[in-house]
C-alpha cells in the first residue's frame, strides 16, 4: 500500500487515485526571472521521486505544470515589484525574452538532474483568458471587490479559508513569512489580488491585457487555479510544491478554485521542505544563492546533488554544504565503481527480498534515505552479480541516478585521460597551477572533467 502525507489533513494516508490507475499530478512551476537555485531544485527532485514512485507502482501519471512569467511580486503579499519586470530591467530586455531564456535554463537543469519532464506545460501569459473567466465567476458569486488599483478576493466570504496551513482567518495577518504588511485598501489582511490595474506603481507595467474591468495583469495565484483546471480537470489527485507555498500561494489557490467551482481543487497536498545553507533559507541577499551551474563549475555532477537530496526525507530540512556535496559525490562515484566491477549482464530475475523491501520503503511516504541504504546493502549481498544488476536497474527507475550507465561510463574512461589526470595531480602537488590548469583544459577538451578528492583526482565524462 502506498502511503503519502497530506498537508491538508496533517496525516499519512493510503493513496487512492480518483480514477482507477491514473494519477493527475500538478507541481507549481518556476517563476522564470532568474536561474533556479538548488533549493528550488530540491523541490523538483522530490516531485520527480513522487512521480517515479507512482509509476513504479503501476500508475499512469498525467503530470502538468505552469510557468510563471507575469504577476509574481517580490513579496507574496501583493506588494513590491513584478519579478519578471525586475529581471527585464536588470538585463535590459523585454520580460518575455527573460522568460524564454530562464525557462530554457530551468528545463536544462531538470534534464541534468534526471527529472522527468511534465507532459503538459502552460505559461501564465498563455492562459490569461482562462484566468479572467475564473475572476468573472468569482465576481458573479460575490467573492470579489475592487478599487482603482486592483480586484481583490474577499477571504471573509469563505468559512474555511486558511485550512491548508491550519490557520484561522482571525490569526492570519498576511503570507507565510509572518511579515505584517498593512495594506489599507484590503478589507481583510489575508485578502489577495486577482487582477492588477495599470495604476500606481504598476502604471507602466510592460505586460498587460484587456479585461472586462480594464487593462491590467493577473495576480500570481490565479494562474495555477486556471492552468491546473485546464490541463487536469478539477478536482485532480495531487498538488505539490515547496513548504513556502502552503501559507499563501496554495491557500489562495484553494480559496479561488473552491469558491468559483464549489468543489475541491485537489485531493492530496504534498510539500517539500527547504534546503538550508548555514541554517538559513537559500537567498540572494545572504550570498547563499547557489545554482546547478555553480555545482557543475566546481566539478560536481548534477546527479551528486540529486544523490545528496535523497539522503534526507523530503519533509525534513536539509542543510547544504560543499562538504556534504563532496561526500555525496564520493558516495555516488563509489556506487558506480562497485557496480562497474560486477560481471555479466542483468538477468530478468531480481533479488526478490530486496525488491520487496525497496517497494516497502518508497511506499512509506517516499522514504528515500532508507531506499538508498538498502541499495548499499544490496551491493554487499553474496547474490550473483546479474541478479544484483537487474535489481539495481529496477531501483534506478525511482532513484534516477543512472547507476548502470554511470558504472559503464567508468569502465570507458580512456587510459590517456587517466594519465592526464595523474600528471595534472603532480603539477598541483608542486603548486604549478598554470601547468595543472593546462592539463585540465586538455582533459576537458577530451570530454571529461576532473575533480580533486581527498583520495586523489577523479575523472568523469562531462
Ligand atoms: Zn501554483
Amino acid at each position: 500500500m502506498l502511503k503519502l502525507y497530506n498537508t491538508l489533513t496533517r496525516k499519512l494516508e493510503p493513496f487512492t487515485p480518483l480514477k482507477d490507475k491514473r494519477v493527475a499530478l500538478y507541481p507549481c512551476g518556476p517563476t522564470v526571472y532568474n536561474f533556479a537555485h538548488i533549493g528550488n531544485l530540491r523541490t523538483y527532485i522530490f516531485e520527480d521521486i513522487l512521480r517515479r514512485v507512482l509509476q513504479y507502482r503501476g500508475y499512469k501519471v498525467a503530470h502538468a505544470m505552469n510557468i510563471t512569467d507575469v504577476g509574481h511580486l517580490t513579496s507574496d503579499a501583493d506588494v513590491g515589484e513584478d519579478k519578471m519586470e525586475l529581471g527585464a530591467a536588470r538585463e535590459g530586455k523585454h520580460p518575455l525574452e527573460i522568460a524564454k531564456q530562464y525557462e530554457q535554463a530551468f528545463f536544462g537543469d531538470l534534464e541534468s538532474l534526471n527529472i522527468l519532464l511534465p507532459k503538459k506545460v502552460l505559461r501564465a501569459t498563455d492562459s490569461i483568458k482562462a484566468q479572467i473567466e475564473i475572476i468573472k465567476l468569482l465576481t458573479d458569486k460575490g467573492f470579489t471587490y475592487r478599487d482603482e488599483a486592483a480586484i481583490y478576493f474577499d477571504t471573509s466570504k469563505l468559512s474555511d479559508y486558511g485550512k491548508l496551513a491550519g490557520q484561522k482567518l482571525s490569526e492570519k495577518k498576511t503570507g507565510a513569512r509572518e511579515e505584517v504588511i498593512v495594506d489599507q485598501k484590503k478589507r481583510n489582511p489575508a485578502d489577495f489580488v486577482l487582477w492588477f490595474f495599470l495604476s500606481g506603481r504598476y502604471k507602466n507595467h510592460i505586460l498587460h491585457w484587456p479585461s472586462p474591468w480594464g487593462e491590467g495583469f493577473p495576480g500570481w495565484h490565479i494562474e495555477c487555479s486556471a492552468i491546473s483546471r485546464k490541463l487536469l480537470g478539477q478536482p485532480f489527485d495531487i498538488h505539490c510544491g515547496g513548504v513556502d507555498h502552503i501559507g499563501t500561494h496554495h491557500t489562495n489557490e484553494i480559496a479561488q478554485s473552491e469558491a468559483a467551482f464549489g468543489m475541491p481543487l485537489a485531493n492530496l497536498w504534498m510539500h517539500g521542505e527547504f534546503l538550508q545553507v548555514r541554517s538559513g533559507k537559500m537567498a540572494k541577499s545572504a550570498g547563499t544563492f547557489i545554482t546547478l551551474k555553480d555545482v557543475m563549475d566546481k566539478g560536481y555532477s548534477p546527479l551528486a546533488y540529486r544523490y545528496l537530496t535523497l539522503t534526507a526525507h523530503y519533509r525534513n530540512k536539509l542543510n547544504f554544504s560543499w562538504e556534504s556535496l563532496e561526500g555525496a559525490q564520493n558516495a555516488l562515484d563509489e556506487l558506480y565503481e562497485r557496480i562497474s566491477e560486477m560481471e555479466g549482464a542483468p538477468s530478468v530475475a531480481m533479488c526478490e527480498d530486496y525488491a520487496r523491501a525497496f517497494e516497502r520503503e518508497i511506499s512509506n511516504d517516499l522514504d528515500m534515505p532508507r531506499a538508498i541504504s538498502l541499495t548499499w546493502r544490496l551491493l554487499k549481498k553474496p547474490n550473483p552479480d546479474k541478479l544484483k544488476l537487474s535489481t539495481l536497474a529496477k531501483f534506478d527507475e525511482v532513484l534516477g541516478l543512472d547507476l548502470l550507465k554511470g558504472a559503464a561510463d567508468r569502465k570507458k574512461i580512456p587510459q590517456e585521460v587517466k594519465e592526464l589526470a595523474k600528471r595534472r595531480e603532480k603539477f598541483r602537488a608542486k603548486k604549478d597551477f598554470k601547468k595543472a590548469d593546462e592539463l585540465r583544459a586538455q582533459i576537458e577538451a577530451a570530454g571529461y572533467t576532473v575533480r580533486d578528492t581527498g583520495t586523489g583526482p577523479v575523472a568523469r565524462k562531462k
